[in-house]
Parts: structure tokens; C-alpha cells; sequence
């Protein structure tokens, strides 16, 4: 009978020895029914307890490897900035305090691109990062797709200002209703520059609305709200900032730039 040839290898197995009729039994006899039956039953319990667990465990880590993916973009992200933050300061060492010159009449922000005087790689950028703009110029979120020609995978041109750089300087005082390009050195009459207020962001991780679509660290491009944006400010913190804390502050009717709401 096969049960009874599997009833005395276990036993032995287990270091009885093999005894007679009279050796008391640790399992019910046969009558219950074959052993093998009862083993696999309970093997396919087990099976289907190992599947929920790992199907809890899947659950749990899978959304939570993706947070932390955003966040340690994010992270990145924010380094960059404070990289060209600490690099906007030494330019300013240099000249009494001044942050690199905007010339031009209206709230546009900074845009760049190559070639002329506008070109960073022949501003503060080479002589103070030391590196190429690829390096630093660039959120290394979503937005890198649509702005940096030289990315994997680039979305395209949005129009001659909306690429080669993804990171905005916001150097301007709202109040004064002043902005100016930046230029390879300060403009020459200093009394028209403005010294940088440190309430409001200097560089900021471009966030446009362009009215049919968003631009930003989390949004190629793309109809869906960014989650926000990084600052960093003069007083050197640099941090994120949610999309319900941030503001239009320049409306060509075409296009709307934020920035953290500052009071
Ligand atoms: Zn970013």
C-alpha cells in the first residue's frame, strides 16, 4: 500500500526506528484518506497565501519606488539650481554685488539659446560652473524631454525661446517693472541696474502656461497641472514650492510664468 511506504520513510526520516504494529501513530491511519491528498491540499493553501502576500507586498512597493523616483528627481533638480545659485553669487562678488544684467523693458524672463551675447555658455555659466550647459542648465525632470534639443527622445521646438535651457532667471523686481537681458558683463551704467531682492526667487525651474499646454519640471508638455516647481532665493535656501502656492506674474495673452506666491 503506497500510504504505508510513505508512513515508515517519514518515520524514519524522523529517526524512529522501524517498529512494529505497536508504535504508536503521530498521524490518524489511512482511513482519513491517502497522505499525498492531504500534503498537496495544504501546499496549495500555502501557494495561495504566498501569492496574496506578495500581491500586498507588489501593492505597497510599487507606488512607493515611483514617489521616490519623483523625489529624487526632484532632489536632483533642486541641487542644480543651488549650483547655479552659489554661481550667480560669485558673479555678483565680482561685481559690487550686482547679479548678472537684464536689459530689455518688459517681465519677460530669461530665455537662452546659443550664439551672441545671450549665449550662457559665454556669461557667468563657463567662467563660474565651469561646465557645459547640458550639465546644469537642465531640470532633469520631464521638462529636459521638451526643452534640450540634445536629450533622447526631445519633444521638439516650442518656438526659438522655449528650448536649450529649462531653468529661468528671475531676477526682476515686479514693482519696478523692470527686466534685463543678461549680458556677457554688467551694463555699463550701474545706476540703472537693480540689486536682486532676496523675498523673491533668483532662478526657478521654468513653469509656463502656454495657454493649450504646461511647461514644467513634471510636464513636457502636456495638458495636465504641474505639481509645482523649485526655487532658490538669495537668502540661499533653494526648495519645492506646490502648484496652488505658485502665480502668474507675466501675461503676453499667450503665456503665463509662475513663481511661488511671494508676500
Ligand atoms: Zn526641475
Amino acid at each position: 500500500m503506497p500510504s504505508q511506504v510513505v508512513q515508515s520513510a517519514a518515520a524514519s526520516r524522523w529517526g524512529h526506528t522501524r517498529g512494529g504494529p505497536h508504535l504508536p501513530r503521530r498521524s490518524p491511519p489511512a482511513a482519513k484518506g491517502p497522505d499525498r491528498n492531504d500534503r498537496s491540499a495544504f501546499t496549495i493553501v500555502e501557494l495561495l497565501v504566498i501569492v496574496a502576500i506578495i500581491s500586498v507586498l507588489v501593492s505597497i512597493l510599487v507606488p512607493s519606488l515611483g514617489k521616490a523616483k519623483v523625489l529624487a528627481v526632484r532632489a536632483l533638480c533642486a541641487t542644480k539650481l543651488n549650483t547655479i545659485r552659489t554661481a550667480s553669487d560669485q558673479y555678483a562678488a565680482e561685481w559690487r554685488g550686482f547679479f548678472p544684467y537684464r536689459a530689455g523693458g518688459s517681465y519677460l524672463p530669461h530665455v537662452f539659446w546659443h550664439g551672441g551675447s545671450f549665449d550662457l555658455n559665454q556669461t557667468f555659466v563657463r567662467k563660474y560652473l565651469e561646465t557645459e550647459r547640458q550639465n546644469i542648465m537642465f531640470c532633469p525632470g520631464d521638462l529636459y524631454r521638451a526643452r534640450n534639443p540634445d536629450a533622447p527622445g526631445w519633444q521638439g521646438p516650442g518656438g526659438y525661446g522655449y528650448r536649450y535651457v529649462s531653468y529661468i532667471y528671475y531676477n526682476f523686481h515686479p514693482a519696478e517693472g523692470y527686466g534685463n537681458w543678461l549680458t556677457p558683463e554688467p551694463y555699463p551704467d550701474m545706476a540703472t541696474n537693480i540689486r536682486a531682492d532676496t523675498k523673491y526667487p533668483l532662478w526657478g525651474c521654468l513653469t509656463v502656461d502656454k495657454h493649450w499646454a504646461y511647461l514644467a519640471h513634471d510636464c513636457p508638455q502636456t495638458p495636465r497641472t504641474p505639481l509645482g516647481q523649485n526655487a532658490t532665493y538669495l537668502n540661499g535656501s533653494t526648495k519645492w514650492t506646490e502648484w496652488d502656492d505658485m502665480a502668474p506674474f507675466w501675461d503676453d495673452t499667450a503665456q503665463d510664468f509662475y513663481w511661488p506666491i511671494v508676500d
